[in-house]
């Protein structure tokens, strides 16, 4: 059975890592966490040529349980030639923060996740304040995404219907200082809450320029 189930998410990783390149991605898979803050560290990042130089490099990201889970942000802040533009931290006043996601949007290696991947090479992302999306569509030299198996769905409808199903209620009960009605119930009654994470849809169809959206899928289920 375990075999079975090998194969089953080799060959769908392997079609949708297919379909992102075709939709001009660099896409990479990794069988796990480790495996992927490896590549990024010593593949990924050396064969930019902002990181190769060494000089001026700057790094920022957009939250993601996914990528944060690599720990590549953490081997990252251990390298004093790389600006590391900080978009969470702990005790920071409200506005430094989204002052400081203004910055990261002219980083030259942005790193996130997505809420979910189409099998014909598609990322699809809802955001609350929008940095995240932003940072993705324009902006930093190079986004690296890091997503896991479970995010790939069959297109477009089946993505949408499962972020807000189940990726949006999920992400409001684990902030807690969010006043969501979904935090209670555990299914999205379309709110107008103040604290609303669902604001802003991106559908990203293809890498514009080639390859400045390197994508890893990682053969485990990870983050929402
Ligand atoms: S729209 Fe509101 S209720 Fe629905 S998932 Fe988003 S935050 Fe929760």
């Amino acid at each position: 059975m375990n075999n079975d189930i090998e194969f089953y998410w080799k060959k769908r990783i392997e079609k949708c890592k297919e379909a992102l390149e075709s939709n001009n991605f660099e896409a990479f898979v990794s069988p796990d966490i480790s495996t992927a803050r490896d590549l990024i560290q010593n593949e990924i990042l050396p064969s930019l040529s902002c990181v190769s130089v060494l000089s001026c490099v700057s790094v920022s990201w957009g939250d993601s349980i996914s990528m944060l889970s690599t720990g590549i942000i953490d081997e990252i802040e251990k390298r004093p030639e790389i600006e590391l533009i900080k978009t969470f931290e702990a005790g920071v006043p409200r506005e430094e923060i989204i002052e400081r996601r203004r910055q990261a949007l002219l980083v030259d290696v942005f790193f996130t996740g997505s809420n979910a991947l189409t099998e014909s090479g598609k990322l699809i992302n809802l955001d609350m304040i929008g940095n995240r999306v932003a940072g993705l569509t324009f902006g930093p030299k190079h986004v690296i995404v890091v997503v896991g198996r479970n995010k790939i769905v069959n297109g477009v409808e089946e993505a949408m219907h499962r972020i807000k199903n189940y990726s949006a209620p999920l992400n409001a009960i684990r902030h807690n200082s969010l006043k969501t009605p979904c935090r209670k119930t555990s299914y999205c009654t379309d709110c107008k809450s103040p604290d609303r994470i669902c604001n802003t849809w991106v559908i990203t169809e293809k890498s514009f320029p080639k390859g400045r959206v390197k994508i890893i899928i990682i053969n485990k289920d990870i983050g929402l």
